[in-house]
Formats: C-alpha cells, sequence, structure tokens
C-alpha cells in the first residue's frame, strides 16, 4: 500500500471518533512520512506514536487529532504550541489557525522541525528554542494553546499567556501517564473537561518535572 492510500486509510479511520471536518482534512494534508526518521516510513501511518530520537516521540495520529479538535480552531487564531518536537502537530496547526508560535527546548530539533516546515512552504509558523519561562511570552496573548508533552499540573504561567475564552490543552499527570485535559478561561471560573488518559514524555522545566 502506497503512503498516500495508508495516510488516506488512517484518516478515515480517525473520522470515526473525530467529528472535525476541518481537522480531518488538515490530517489528510499533512505527510507525516517527512516528519519522521526515514526507517519508520512504512509506519508513518500507524496510529501509533514514533521515536524522533532524543529521547522525544511524535504523537499517535488519534491523539494530534483530538488536541487539535479540542483546539476549536477557526482559521483567525494565533496558536502556541509547547513542544514542537518533529514539527508536524505544528504543520497541522498551521493549516487550521492564522498564526503559530511553537516552542522546543532541544535544539536539534528546532532545526529540523523548521526545515521540514520550509521545505512544505509553511509562512505563518514561527519555531523558537524554549526560554526558561515556559510559554513564548512575547507572542502573548494567544486564542489556544497546545502542550504537547506531560504536565504535574495546569501551569499558571500558560493560562496567563491565554485569552479569555481561550482553550489550553494540556496532559496532566504523573512522568508516566496523565489525563488530557481542555481548560477554557473564563473571567470567573475557568471550565475543565477530561478528554481522557494519555501517555507523553514530561514536560521539563519550571513548574514542571526535572530534566
Ligand atoms: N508535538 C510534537 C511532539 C512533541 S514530544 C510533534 O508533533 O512531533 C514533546 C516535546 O516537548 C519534546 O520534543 C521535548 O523536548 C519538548 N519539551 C519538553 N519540555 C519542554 C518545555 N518546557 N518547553 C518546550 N519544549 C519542551
Amino acid at each position: 500500500m502506497g503512503l498516500e492510500t495508508a495516510r488516506a486509510r488512517l484518516v478515515e479511520c480517525l473520522g470515526q471518533e473525530i467529528s472535525d471536518k476541518r481537522v480531518l482534512a488538515a490530517m489528510a494534508r499533512v505527510p507525516r512520512e517527512l516528519f519522521i526518521p526515514s526507517d519508520y516510513y512504512h509506519s508513518a501511518y500507524e496510529d501509533r506514536p514514533l521515536s524522533i530520537g532524543f529521547g522525544q516521540t511524535i504523537s499517535q495520529p488519534f491523539i494530534v487529532a483530538l488536541m487539535t479538535q479540542a483546539l476549536e480552531l477557526k482559521g483567525g487564531e494565533r496558536v502556541l504550541e509547547i513542544g514542537a518536537g518533529s514539527g508536524y502537530q505544528a504543520a497541522i496547526l498551521a493549516e487550521l489557525a492564522k498564526w503559530v508560535v511553537s516552542v522546543e527546548r532541544i535544539p536539534q530539533l528546532v532545526e529540523s522541525a523548521r526545515q521540514v516546515l520550509d521545505k512544505l512552504g509553511y509562512t505563518n509558523v514561527e519555531i523558537h528554542v524554549a526560554e526558561k519561562t515556559l510559554g513564548w511570552v512575547a507572542g502573548a496573548p494567544y486564542d489556544a494553546i497546545i502542550v504537547t508533552a506531560g504536565a504535574p499540573r495546569t501551569p499558571n504561567l500558560l493560562l496567563k499567556q491565554l485569552t479569555f475564552g481561550g482553550r489550553l490543552v494540556i496532559p496532566v499527570g504523573s512522568r508516566w501517564e496523565q489525563e488530557l485535559l481542555k481548560v477554557t478561561k473564563k473571567t470567573r471560573r475557568n471550565l475543565i473537561e477530561n478528554l481522557g488518559g494519555c501517555r507523553f514524555v514530561p514536560l521539563i522545566g519550571e513548574g514542571a518535572w526535572e530534566e
């Protein structure tokens, strides 16, 4: 089976659980094989995470779709991603929002993610090497924030970088397993929804886990 066919089949499967047609269309457009080491080419459209080196992983496509859907992107948003990794999630976001800022603490990953995103012609994504402060304050506020690494709790620092009515999607729990939370920022009490269990590599740094 060719990669194009494999991608179409995967998206069809995702359609059984993901209802946002724009998210499915974005996943049908972005070539995941370009974001993974070439040894895994044949596995690019299996619904599982894959190693991208440096002890990090590109998320499972279903989780990418689920998290992206929860951001409720309509096209005009500014979005922040914590944990650019391979750059795949950033590409999906770039398909669906106006502007994407993504930060990553491993400089080699920043470099390779930038290269693929450039090659694919995205002009609405900036990838930065993460600073000590979680997030990217210079670009705040954001309408949506996605954290693709597991945190011990919802970081206040990120809620501060979010607009009122904005959505923060973040895995929260232990170092090994988490619950995927969607937090909608309100003027009084934030709305918190649990989207289910998940497993992410740890979010490292101040307010998160030690290296
Ligand atoms: N979204 C990525 C997968 C990311 S894996 C993709 O589509 O491929 C999680 C990433 O978060 C790792 O690359 C890790 O280095 C990064 N990370 C961990 N803590 C971070 C922090 N505090 N700031 C920025 N990036 C962080």
